[in-house]
């Protein structure tokens, strides 16, 4: 400013003097030549600046003459704060987008319409939206299940909604919308068909072992009212005294395995002791000529040898169950064939019978809790409904399978496999 100031006194001072001393046309003629030069060049700088206002592009070589220059120079350096500012928020905007992708949530974002504005990959793979073309489109005409337009319809949203989607897997979603700046809202959905299934096995499992209880427990109690109301005779009581000696020990047996089951769902890693397979399979043998009580040829069978790392206690009630069941399910005159195999694969133990057998279709269930093929028979036999359950459990905790093959009326074979890891030459 004072340079373009003193330029132009000094253009006026000297006009002056050449115009009073000299020629007054002198005086004039450089007045407005010096005029005429210093609004071209502003005018110049005004161009540039102009130009460059079409464009503003970041660009150092932006020079100007005089003090043009100073208001170039502090434009360059706004500008370039500027962009600075904007790739910072960039950054920062594509990481939170990134990060709302991850999620383990579905996010859906809503204008007044309930039309799609934004959505994550979460919430595409849930309700079967795609970003790239729903874009604008109302979620009702997506997601069309009647409970979910209604809930939007009603517009009351203190509770989330569970939305149970057959098309999609059987999938089970909890839907929840929050309202966020003016007139927008964010549908919340989150994937809870663990926990509702987790749900149902816990609400079956209370109904199974109430149920379980219940059976015993009105017999019992029963019998008691008989024997308190009516005189009975020394027989008839000795009779119904060993019937609710019978009951209570089926209590005792239930309440026992789901003891056992919960003790071995709840405990830490099995042990890692070396368990001495030889001795474990002769005392099972031992166990099932005991329990058979020489209704049935037991046969043992070791090929190779080896024994296992892990917690004997649960490997033995895991084996026996299947041994006793062999027992249990296989008619006077049967055989049953234990089999105790180690190669360089892992090891073996298999239960073979020539029993009643299971028809194929309950094979897959017999490992769920309180699954009985014939509830009557596995009563009488004195079965909890538990003892597979209890063996899947054990086996699992020592990373070994159970393979089940069975022919109705011929007999069955429980074969437990092994992992080498956990095998240990003797
Ligand atoms: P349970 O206490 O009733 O024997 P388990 O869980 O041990 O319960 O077995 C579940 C069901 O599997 C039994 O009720 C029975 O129907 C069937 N099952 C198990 N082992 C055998 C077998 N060796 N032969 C035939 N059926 C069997």
């Amino acid at each position: 400013m004072q340079r373009a100031l003193i330029y132009g006194l000094l253009t006026a001072a000297v006009s002056f003097l050449l115009g009073y001393f000299v020629e007054p046309w002198m005086g004039w003629v450089l007045f407005y030549l010096g005029l005429s030069l210093h609004l071209a060049m502003h005018y110049r700088n005004f161009s540039r600046l102009e130009r460059w206002s079409r464009k503003p592009v970041l660009d150092a070589s932006l020079e100007g003459d005089g003090e043009w220059d100073r208001v170039f120079r502090r434009l360059y350096r706004h500008e370039k704060e500027l962009l600075e500012k904007i790739e910072l928020r960039e950054r920062d905007i594509a990481r939170l987008i990134a990060a709302v992708h991850a999620m383990n949530d579905g996010v859906v974002l809503l204008d007044g319409l309930y039309q799609i504005q934004f959505c994550n990959k979460t919430a595409e793979r849930q309700l079967g939206i795609s970003s790239a073309t729903d874009r604008g489109a109302a979620i009702t005409n997506i997601v069309r299940q009647p409970e979910f337009v209604d809930y939007l319809a009603r517009g009351d949203f203190s509770r989330s909604l569970v939305l149970r989607l057959e098309r999609y897997f059987e999938r089970v979603l909890s839907l929840s919308v929050i309202t966020y700046a003016d007139d927008n809202w964010l549908l919340q959905v989150r994937d809870i068909t663990q926990t509702d299934r987790l749900d149902s096995m816990r609400r079956d499992f209370v109904a199974n072992v109430s149920h379980e209880l219940r059976t015993p427990l009105t017999v019992l109690s029963g019998f008691v009212e008989t024997l308190l109301e009516i005189d009975v005779d020394r027989e008839s009581r000795q009779h119904y005294l060993q019937l609710m000696g019978e009951q209570s020990k089926r209590m005792q047996s239930i309440v026992q395995d789901l003891l056992t089951l919960s003790s071995i769902e709840s405990a830490p890693p099995p042990e890692d002791e070396v368990v001495d397979m030889a001795s474990l399979v002769d005392k099972l043998r031992r166990d099932a000529e005991a329990l058979s009580a020489g209704r049935h040829q037991i046969v043992l069978q070791i090929e190779g040898q080896g024994d296992l790392h892990g917690s004997e206690s649960e490997l033995v009630s895991a084996l026996a169950n299947l041994v006793s069941n062999a027992v249990r399910y296989t008619p006077s005159g049967g055989c049953i064939t234990l089999i105790w195999k180690v190669s360089s694969q892992g090891a073996e133990f298999a239960v073979q019978d020539t029993g009643i057998g299971i028809e194929p279709q309950h094979i897959p269930r017999l490992t769920e809790r309180f699954y009985r093929v014939d509830r009557g028979r596995s009563r009488d036999v004195g079965g909890t409904g538990l003892g597979l359950a209890i063996v899947k459990h054990s086996l699992n905790r020592h990373q070994a399978t159970l393979d089940i093959t069975s022919t109705p009326g011929k007999g069955s074979c429980f074969i437990v496999r092994f992992p080498s890891a956990r095998v240990s030459d003797v």
